[in-house]
């Protein structure tokens, strides 16, 4: 996608989404509808989980099924008139299962109005590309924390893929070549994508600008750096300082915007982000550890 087209397409869904520029931050909402259950990949840091007190992505209170989601949705609205944004942020990846594309149909033929969005590990996304446009979804995010097989080996144990298992390096590229295309497609269909890269100290804080300069130049047009949650594998590692995220987000804006707003919200949260989560006045709150 051209420069200038980027650029203006970043501006206009500024005024629009919550979670592509601090304009819209504290004026409008978003909800997450959770109905992807399960993943094809899996990271080192991550722990999903069923409950209804932990604040961080991969946490819902209950898993939805497409119809119910609408429900909610329907039920957000009211509830939340400034809700501009129907999003799947997991608990899993939102492609590793048809759900989340299901819930989109839903969605589009109810509310053409809202932006549908969603979130993904991007092993899938070129393949679904068409079908996620199709269905209305105009943003995504694309979580993506090394462009080095050898660096993603460090962070992800294993992908799943056409029945297959593959580790290390092997799993590594191919899932980096995965992102790459997904990312190209996208924004070629002329989605605005953003890039979320966790921040692991000692694995990842030397490798932003890569990660920045290549997903720039396959149509990315904002970057998301958040901390690293410590645990799961990865419970010994240590979360990044302010200091440290700073520096990686100023190196980050050397390639494309950065957004700095980011709440790192549960898989159902629910309304303004930077006016809390409303999702417990929702959802009848019961849940289990997965
Ligand atoms: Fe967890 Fe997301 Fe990684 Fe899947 S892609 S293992 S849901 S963090
Ligand atoms: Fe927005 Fe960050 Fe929450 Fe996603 S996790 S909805 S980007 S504030």
């Amino acid at each position: 996608m051209a420069e200038e087209l980027r650029i203006k397409q970043l501006e206009k869904i500024s005024g629009q989404h919550p979670c592509f520029s601090g304009k819209s931050n504290m004026n409008k909402g978003r909800v997450h509808l959770p109905v992807s259950p399960t993943c094809n990949i899996q990271c080192k840091f991550c722990k999903r989980s069923l409950n209804k007190t932990e604040q961080r992505p991969g946490v819902t209170n209950q898993i939805l099924t497409p119809e119910k989601a609408l429900e909610i949705l329907e039920k957000a609205l009211e509830l939340c008139p400034d809700i501009t944004v129907a999003g799947i942020a997991g608990p899993g990846d939102t492609l590793a299962t048809p759900y989340a594309l299901e819930t989109f149909r839903l969605i589009k033929e109810r509310h053409p109005e809202l932006i549908n969005c969603l979130s993904t590990n991007g092993l899938l996304l070129e393949r679904y590309a068409d079908e996620l446009w199709e269905a209305g979804v105009k943003t995504i995010t694309v979580t993506v924390n090394a462009v080095d097989p050898y660096i993603q080996a460090q962070i992800c144990s294993f992908i799943f893929l056409g029945d297959r298992v593959y580790e290390g390096v092997e799993a590594a590229q191919l899932l980096i070549d995965a992102q790459k295309r997904g990312i190209r497609k996208m924004a070629a269909l002329g989605a605005v994508v953003k890039i979320n890269i966790v921040l692991i100290p000692g694995v990842n804080d030397d490798h932003i600008a890569d990660i920045a300069e290549t997903v720039s130049q396959l149509g990315a047009s904002i970057i998301n750096i958040i901390p690293l949650i410590p645990q799961h594998e990865m419970a010994d590692f240590e979360e990044p300082g302010c200091q440290e995220l700073s520096e990686a987000r100023a190196v980050a804006e050397e390639y494309l915007p950065v957004f700095r707003h980011c709440q790192h919200c549960r898989a159902d949260a629910v309304g303004i982000p930077g006016k809390g989560d409303l999702s417990h006045l929702l959802y009848e709150f019961g849940g289990q550890e997965q």
